[in-house]
């Protein structure tokens, strides 16, 4: 019997991608979406079904994981993908839209483990891969709401570990660096729109707007299928490997943060953001 993946956000992006990969590689594919019309492609594949699911709303999880099972038998491993970037100033974004950012990138994931970890204790297995970004380890100017988000959803992640090992569940930490061609800049444009920046910040936010592009320019080629690899070999590779960093981009900023003395590494930080510094003044 085929290995079952239900994967949240798989409308585009890297959700969209790794359900094609999982399909590809003989797994049955419960590919969950807020608006199914969405996945009229998907759907036409072997063995993938599209299911209904939002990450803010609680039933619509349970439901996408029972139909899941009842049509695959059981789940081996959630692909817990769906999530944005809220990217602005920090002043500048309403407490709203902090909460609904936190409410889909940390308590909608957490609320997709809470509803398939009773299965996956019964089968006393399973896999749990979490999207997070390089931004989930290390701070980037523009991005500190985004940053507060992932980060949470990075300790929480690494902490719940501990606690399902002994149940034979498995937590897998993804951390890409950044992937031109998803939808997610233009979604992080549209959830920042109409925020008032105060003027002060005019000199930070275009040099923000600078690294940003600078950050999509540095991007791997071939990220996203780099990203979508890492993501299978989480699900298959058997061992209890925590943390994915897929992405050569990724991986520079990384290597700074785990590998270099604190003063060493918030030199370097300092350094990329200093355009900033100085014509803030
Ligand atoms: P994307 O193309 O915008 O995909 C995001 C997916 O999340 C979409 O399918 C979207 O569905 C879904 N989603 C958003 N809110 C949702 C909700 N309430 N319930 C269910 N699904 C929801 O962007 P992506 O780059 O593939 O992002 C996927 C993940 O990778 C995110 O967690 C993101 O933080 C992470 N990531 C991205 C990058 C990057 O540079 N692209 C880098 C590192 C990490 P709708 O179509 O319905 O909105």
């Amino acid at each position: 019997m085929s290995d079952t993946v239900l994967i949240t956000g798989s409308s585009s992006g890297y959700g969209e991608a790794t359900a094609k990969l999982f399909a590809a590689r003989g797994w049955n594919v419960v590919a969950t979406m807020r608006n199914p019309a969405d996945g009229k492609a998907l759907a036409a594949l072997k063995n993938v079904i599209v299911n209904r699911l939002d990450v803010q709303d609680r039933k619509s999880i349970d439901l996408a994981i029972t139909e899941g099972i009842d049509r695959f038998g059981r789940i081996d491993a959630v692909v817990n993908n769906a999530g944005y970037g809220l990217l602005s100033v920090f002043e500048a974004a309403p407490r709203e839209a902090i909460q609904k950012n936190f409410d889909v990138n940390v308590l909608g994931a957490m609320d997709v483990m809470r509803a398939i970890l009773p299965h996956f204790r019964a089968n006393r297995s399973g896999t749990i891969i979490v999207m997070s970004t390089a931004a989930g380890a290390v701070g980037v100017a523009g991005e500190s709401l985004y940053c507060a988000s992932k980060f949470a959803l990075e300790g929480f992640s690494e902490a719940v570990s501990y606690e399902l090992e002994g149940l034979g569940i498995k937590i897998k930490i993804i951390e890409p660096g950044s992937a031109p061609g998803t939808g997610f800049t233009a979604r992080a444009q549209r959830e920042r729109a109409g925020f008032v920046i105060p003027d002060d910040y005019k000199a930070f936010t275009r040099h923000a707007a600078q690294l940003y592009a600078e950050i999509l320019r540095s991007a791997d080629s071939g990220a996203i299928d780099k990203v979508v690899e890492s993501i299978f070999a989480a699900a298959t590779d058997g061992t209890d490997q925590l943390r994915y960093v897929p992405n050569e981009d990724a991986r520079q900023v990384l290597a700074a943060r785990r590998d270099s003395s604190e003063e060493a590494y918030m030199a370097l930080m300092r350094n990329f953001n200093r355009p900033q510094l100085e014509t803030a003044k």
